[in-house]
């Protein structure tokens, strides 16, 4: 969800250059992925200073799962390859729902924690049980310090022409 909605805001953010001549539309786009970088950058800052070691996307899932979690049962089937089964609450039709947990497999039923690297409800659950942090399955792509080196490249101003360091012989492929 997180990407698509920074892929929402780029495509947004270019609708508005995208009739523009080639030069001034490629200055354009350079101009709005310098502004993204460094918004991405202040935005991992601030977390990062309030503390947070995940992305928001991440803490919203987990704080879900972990508020579900507290209503589940779990039996543990094999210690070796920490094999559970977890039995969901029943609230009316909804719940009652069993989930088979391969710890070392990194394998839920449930599909999420495969799909997401966060952990879903069931596997918080099994993880209480063995009292461990389930903090150490969520996935580097939700790790704030590990995105903020995708962030760190500065860019360069384009140099004026004539600018020392404007390139003087660019050699490009001729077809
Ligand atoms: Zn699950």
């Amino acid at each position: 969800m997180e990407v698509t909605n920074h892929a929402g805001s780029w495509n947004n953010a270019i609708l508005e250059v995208r009739k523009l001549p080639i030069t001034s539309l490629v200055r354009a786009l350079f101009g709005k992925l310098v502004d993204y970088f460094d918004a991405r950058r202040v935005e991992i800052t601030t977390q990062s200073l309030n503390g947070q070691v995940f992305t928001k996307f991440a803490n919203m899932k987990l704080k879900r799962a972990i508020s579900r979690a507290s209503g589940h049962h779990v039996k543990l089937f094999d210690r070796d390859t920490w094999l559970f089964q977890v039995t969901t609450t029943k609230d009316g039709l909804k719940g009652g729902n069993n989930h088979t947990i391969r710890i070392h497999e990194q394998t839920c039923t449930c599909g999420k924690w495969q799909n997401y690297r966060i952990s879903c409800s069931h596997v918080i659950t099994c993880y209480a049980y063995v009292k461990m942090s389930h903090d150490t399955l969520v996935g580097d792509r939700y790790k704030l310090e590990i995105i903020s080196k995708i962030y760190n490249s500065v860019f360069e101003p384009i140099p004026h022409k004539g600018d020392p360091r404007w390139p003087t012989e660019i050699n490009f492929p001729k077809i």
